[in-house]
């Protein structure tokens, strides 16, 4: 079924009042990159649960500054990692976010385009193929360059633009995993597993899919790509269109469900994150909260399940320096940190180099370096400087918004180089004894 979904809807969570758990210490302020880049309080963890809790109290309205610094949030939830007090912020910001959608009135064109692409284009995997094919025909007929060379981009609006330049070069990339796809063990099957595509992740890095498909065989794995899956919905979640998030992880849920696999396998950290809190998305309702939780539990990233098995260890040498940098929403989200680690550990002659802040955000976030692109690069800046000071040959991360982020930063200081990598595909790139050299990054 891919009927679009309203992105303005009545429904609501019902959710309770978590903020005061927040017992106002500060400790979080020098984990958030928004602070540390404005130096504002209200730009902190901190000064966004004060002004939730004004709003609550009816001594701020939702237009103005609360909309203001509610948006300008990561939701990276490195403040959540550093809060002594257990606050949930993710929860909170997606809260105050619903609050923002539902109340705060945009522009017509802004408010259409929003409806289109939250409503229509995610929620449906044909449609957005189609938006894919278009954007590759965009650029195998030269009109990109054509944009690009007339500086055609200065007449379209700053963050159509934006969008324009963090477009990636979809040619000659990997054939897009099909759904309803079976991808019988290498030998004896060990686990029947489902795949989610995704959304970004099938169209743009299905490269990283073949690679995760393979490893798995590898490891005695059957894996199922259930053909009724959709976009996890997290890009609406954290947009705070709770409603039509909702509705696209009932279809997921009942995707996996049919699928009669063990475990729910996700090679992309942000997708991971909103996966394993579909039993808060659905807390309140009667006939999915418990199949929710059932389907949640059964959610693995794929570093932690091959770390669990444990996986087979590559038979041949990679000599390769890599940095691994920590895709926020699998350290802070899901406390995922060591796993990935130790894949690429194991894998005889790499050497794993470490960052000097791998935990802080890239400026990726989802769609933050369109709505906030500004911010977002400066956030990127010190990310890149941070891999410079490193000198890796390759960046490992786990997250497609990071390996498009991080590889854009490198193109832009001319570190080009350096390839960025999901950890996966250097796995793999390992068990099938693959040698590095003119590697590509994702553009
Ligand atoms: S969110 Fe946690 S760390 Fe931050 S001020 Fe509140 S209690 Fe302290
Ligand atoms: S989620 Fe990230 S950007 Fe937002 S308040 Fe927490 S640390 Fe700061």
């Amino acid at each position: 079924m891919e009927s679009p979904a309203h992105p303005h809807p009545a429904g609501s969570t019902v959710a309770a009042d978590l903020t005061p758990q927040c017992v106002h210490c500060g400790l979080c302020l020098q984990a958030c990159p928004t602070y540390i880049e404005l130096g504002k309080e209200a730009d902190s963890p901190r000064g966004r649960i004060y002004l939730m809790q004004a709003r609550q109290r009816g001594r701020l309205p939702v237009a103005g500054s609360f909309a203001e610094h509610i948006s300008a949030c990561l939701d990276c939830r490195a403040c959540e990692s550093a809060c002594p007090s257990g606050v949930p912020y993710g929860e909170l910001v997606e809260q105050a976010r619903e609050v923002v959608e539902q109340q705060l009135k945009r522009p017509f064109l802004v408010d259409a385009l929003r409806r289109y692409v939250f409503g229509w284009v995610f929620p449906s995997p044909r449609i957005l193929r189609i938006h894919f094919h278009l954007l590759r025909l965009y650029q195998r007929l030269g009109l990109q360059a054509l944009v690009r060379g007339l500086a055609a981009l200065k007449l379209i609006p700053a963050r159509l633009a934006g969008m324009e330049r963090l477009l990636p070069d979809l040619r000659g990339r990997a054939a897009p995993v099909e759904l309803g796809a079976i991808f019988k063990s290498n030998g004896a099957t060990r686990f029947r597993v489902g795949l989610v595509a995704g959304c970004v992740m099938n169209e743009i890095f299905a490269g990283i899919h073949h690679a995760t498909i393979r490893v798995l065989q590898r490891n005695g794995c059957e894996i199922v790509v259930p053909s009724s899956q959709v976009c996890c919905a997290a890009l609406h979640a954290h947009a705070g269109i709770t409603a039509t998030a909702q509705e696209m992880a009932k279809r997921n849920i009942q995707a996996f469900e049919q699928a009669s696999v063990s475990a729910v396998i996700v090679n992309a950290a942000g997708c991971g994150a909103k996966l394993k809190e579909y039993g808060a998305l659905l807390a309140h309702d009667p006939e999915f909260s418990s199949r929710a939780r059932s389907f949640s539990q059964k959610v693995v990233d794929i570093s932690e399940f091959l770390d669990g098995l444990p996986a087979l260890s590559p038979p041949g040498r990679l000599e390769l320096r890599v940095a691994y940098d920590d895709p926020c929403h699998l350290l802070h989200a899901q406390r995922i940190g060591q796993a990935p680690r130790r894949l690429l550990q194991q894998i005889p002659g790499l050497e794993l180099l470490e960052l000097q802040y791998p935990d802080q955000c890239c400026g990726s976030a989802g769609i933050y370096n369109i709505t906030h692109p500004e911010l977002s690069m400066r956030i990127l800046e010190r990310k890149v400087e941070d891999i410079k000071q490193c000198g890796p040959a390759a960046v490992a991360t786990g997250n497609p918004g990071c390996l498009l982020q991080i590889g854009q930063g490198l193109r832009m200081a001319d570190l080009s180089h350096i390839q960025v990598m999901h950890p996966l595909e250097i796995l793999d790139r390992a068990y099938r004894s693959e040698s590095f050299g003119n590697g590509r990054n994702p553009d």
